[in-house]
């Protein structure tokens, strides 16, 4: 497949629904549009799901089939880096060699989870009981481990590729039939995903694209009966809508990764470059539009100012520009929608009185980029900017005297997804680890993230685990059978 051809593929799905434009965020200009699959698409993708997973041609196939195929999916995504790549970066913004290693970070979900396919198990034990008869006898008990029938799985556009990965490729090795909708910015590069599943061997009606808008697609499968579960990445807002959908259909089993306003702390111990060039790097990566960004810095009083003037030499240095223009390191916002959204967040800044000691601005450019930005003088007790998650490139730095009041401002969030420590002291980096209130935590690094390990939420970030072997297990449910000896 080329770039063109999958504009043009795009462009001739059916649909039911509104005509959606596919906007490049570097020029503003529209690339390609498709159709809102509307809610028949979303019926037969579902019920091509049911019919293989009763079939048991993908859940039945032997454990060490499956996986070769998954490694195969490995292989054509790997063969097809270069337009996937291309794709995500026309779609999402990307500059391309991070699109590069996106793609090649996908590729090797398939592979970790290829693995699996051959690894799942249960447990098997003898035990002495009558349950609930009173009628004691030898039982042989075990359980068996089996692969949810339908599941829906919904992503956002701030990774295209990743997301796709990153969710298919554990549902896939447990063996589930799926429905896969994509955010309705980037259709793309799932099109040619789609085909290569096709292509490794995947059955057909087992990974049921369907594209359009949360509220039509994403909303017709989450309230449909026949999906048994939801993975979704996304807002913590739709996460919600995403639980109530859930409680007024068939309490589908519901996994969510939602948002952060992830904390670091940077204690006057900590190895001062290092941490500032990774905390900026850090809050401003794609635009600030990664979940797991550090978009809350606090740092101990005597090294502050410092660390204020650091972060806002590296904010100032950080080339933005469309994905192929030479030395760009940061891309555009996605879309005109969130533009104004960022912008209303500054304007509520400056409104609350906090200090943009840079950025504050949209570039005077085409494309809808905005000036890494930096935040000081904020009230974090009032802020809306310093609470709410923003998506956009805009961090806010706050001082602190000691561990205490720093773990106080770290955890004073609704959000507990990941958080950072930068300091030298081990006790200190292990002690405040444990305090902190998040599902990830990096000491003296940011950002780490691994298909091996799994990923999470605390509080309103989100419900359940992906990667590691926490990933398959969310697609798997566990049945107990005892056997009368
Ligand atoms: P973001 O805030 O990152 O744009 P959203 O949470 O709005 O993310 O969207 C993430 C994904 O959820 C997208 O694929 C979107 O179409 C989908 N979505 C949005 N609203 C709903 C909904 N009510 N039900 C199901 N999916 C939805």
């Amino acid at each position: 497949m080329t770039v063109q051809s999958v504009l043009d593929e795009v462009r001739e799905r059916p649909g039911s629904g509104e005509v959606i434009p596919v906007i490049d965020p570097a020029t503003e200009e529209q690339i390609t549009e498709f159709k809102d699959a509307g809610p028949e698409a979303v019926d037969e993708a579902v019920a091509a799901a049911k019919a293989t997973a009763a079939s048991g041609v993908w859940s039945g196939m032997p454990d060490y089939s499956r996986a070769k195929v998954l490694w195969r999916v490995a292989d054509l995504i790997d063969e097809n880096a270069d337009v996937l790549s291309e794709l995500e970066s026309l779609n999402a913004g990307i500059p391309r060699s991070q699109a590069k290693v996106i793609t090649a970070v996908g590729s090797e979900w398939f592979r970790y989870y290829a693995g699996w396919c051959t690894k799942v198990d249960g447990i098997a034990r003898s035990v002495n009981t009558g349950g609930l008869t009173g009628i004691e006898s030898h039982m042989h008990a075990y359980t068996l481990r089996e692969p949810y029938d339908v599941v829906g799985l919904i992503f956002p556009w701030n990774g295209p590729i990743f997301n796709y990965c990153a969710k298919l490729a554990p549902a896939l090795a447990a063996g589930c039939s799926t429905v896969v909708k994509p955010a309705e910015e980037t259709p793309l590069s799932a099109l040619v995903l789609d085909r290569i599943l096709s292509e490794a061997g995947v059955p057909d009606g087992v990974a049921n694209l369907v594209n359009g808008f949360g509220h039509t697609a994403g909303a017709a499968i989450t309230a449909h009966p026949d999906v048994d579960k939801v993975a979704f990445t996304g807002s913590t807002e739709v996460g919600r809508e995403i639980v109530h959908a859930s409680a007024s259909s068939n309490l589908n089993k519901v996994t969510l990764e939602l948002g952060g306003k992830s904390p670091v702390l940077i204690f006057d111990d900590a190895n001062l470059d290092l941490a500032i060039a990774t905390a900026a790097f850090g809050c401003f990566l794609h635009s600030g539009q990664v979940c797991m960004l550090g978009s809350r810095i606090f740092v101990q009083r005597s090294i502050y100012e410092r660390v204020v003037d650091g972060i806002a030499t590296v904010a100032n240095n950080l080339q933005l520009g469309g994905p192929d223009e030479e030395g760009s390191m940061i891309g555009p916002l996605i879309s005109q929608k969130q533009l104004t959204r960022v912008m209303g967040y500054l304007e509520q800044g400056r409104a609350e009185g906090v200090e943009l000691v840079t950025g504050g601005h949209r570039l005077d450019r085409k494309g809808y980029f905005v000036h890494p930005t930096v935040a000081t003088k904020i009230d974090p007790s009032t802020s809306r900017l310093f609470k709410e998650e923003i998506f956009g490139p805009i961090v806010t730095v706050l001082p602190f005297d000691d561990e205490d009041e720093a773990i106080t401002l770290a955890n004073d969030t609704e959000y507990g997804l990941a958080g950072t420590i930068w300091t030298e002291s081990l006790g200190r980096a292990h002690r405040v680890a444990k305090r902190l209130k998040a599902g990830t935590v990096g000491l003296n690094c940011q950002l780490q993230f691994d298909h091996s390990m799994p990923f999470g939420g605390f509080k309103q970030s989100g419900w359940g685990y992906e990667a590691g072997k926490a990933g398959i297990d969310t697609y798997l449910q566990s049945k107990t059978v005892w056997a009368q000896m």
